[in-house]
């Protein structure tokens, strides 16, 4: 059992896991400190995170060559205020997060950071003051308390717990078999959606990064696990710089301000009012279209049964 918790031994496990998802094209930026493969710049220093403000400037960016995604896109996500950005399914929403987290070099512009160009960073440091919260939490194989302690790997056993009891995780966990030492990950116990969750959001919490960036989950949950996945999502929002793919009206409602995307540009932003006062702007259409019906999916999702990308 010992050998369980060996921490070399789940490394192990976690990065055969990590290449298994890569495998599957899916992006799992909640793990963010296994080495990616770009290096760091020579000289890159170590960011300074003061507020937390996030601001694109001009960032241009294509996958391939000669295959534009993002162009010209400029916005700020102002410190401890929640932005969200809204737009159909292939408009870039996901490539903006990618960028932020550095998974991909810019083609043309900046992020910049309280500031500071996260291309001139060490990815390390950008990335211990962010935190991701994905559409589909990642669990690796290990028990739940690893899984969560996975934000801070020096936080106590008390700090786990309490963490989850922010997320409304800890009820849940202590009705499993085994509580917070049950077996999570492909062949451990099986967790629902909304559980997943808040499992990740548990980690988030705990690694007490200024920034959060949040993929809202698309998929419906139960209503009860949707209200606790909301309640904790709010209380790991608060105080903190919030980039959020959002889905649901509420959250778009309540954001501070609302970035559009379409095509790979920003066609609008503004605070809901505002973007509402131009009946003829792609938001105030989206949301005429879309608004009253179940007041939740704000984007255009085309295939709603695909993989999020
Ligand atoms: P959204 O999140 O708004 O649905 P994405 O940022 O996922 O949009 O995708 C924007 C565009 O980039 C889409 O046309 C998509 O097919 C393309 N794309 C996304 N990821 C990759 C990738 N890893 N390689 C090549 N093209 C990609
Ligand atoms: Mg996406």
């Amino acid at each position: 059992l010992m050998l369980a918790y060996d921490p070399a031994r789940r490394l192990a496990r976690v990065q055969v896991n990590l290449e298994k998802a890569l495998v599957n094209a899916r992006m799992i930026y909640e793990i963010l400190d296994i080495e990616p493969h770009q290096r760091d710049a020579p000289g890159a220093t170590e960011l300074a995170v003061e507020k937390g403000a996030v601001r694109f400037e001009r960032v241009s960016f294509a996958y391939e060559e000669a295959l534009p995604i993002l162009r010209d896109v400029d916005f700020e996500a102002r410190a401890g205020e929640t932005t969200a950005i809204v737009g159909s399914s292939g408009a870039g929403k996901s490539t903006l997060i990618a960028l932020l987290l550095r998974f991909y070099d810019l083609d043309q512009g900046r992020i910049l950071v309280d500031g500071q160009d996260i291309a001139a960073v060490t990815k390390q440091s950008l990335r211990s003051r962010l935190s991701y919260v994905s559409q589909q939490p990642y669990l690796f194989e290990g028990t739940i308390r690893d899984n969560i302690r996975y934000g801070r790997p020096g936080a106590t056993d008390a700090e786990v717990e309490e963490a989850a009891r922010i997320a409304f995780a800890d009820e849940f966990i202590r009705a499993q078999a085994d509580g917070y030492e049950t077996l999570v990950g492909e062949s451990g116990a099986t967790l629902s959606g909304g559980q997943r969750q808040r499992i990740s959001i548990a980690r988030a919490i705990i690694r007490d990064a200024p920034i959060l960036v949040l993929d809202e989950a698309t998929s419906a949950l139960d209503n009860e696990s949707e209200a606790k996945v909301q309640a904790a999502l709010e209380r790991v929002m608060k105080g903190r710089t919030t980039v959020v793919i959002a889905h649901r009206m509420s959250t778009v409602v309540g954001a501070d301000k609302i970035v559009v995307m379409d095509s790979g540009q920003v066609v609008e932003q503004g605070r809901h009012e505002e973007l509402l006062a131009d009946p003829n702007g792609i938001y105030a259409r989206f949301h005429r279209l879309q608004g009253h019906k179940n007041g939740l999916e704000l984007v255009d999702d085309r295939n709603p049964r695909q993989e999020p990308t």
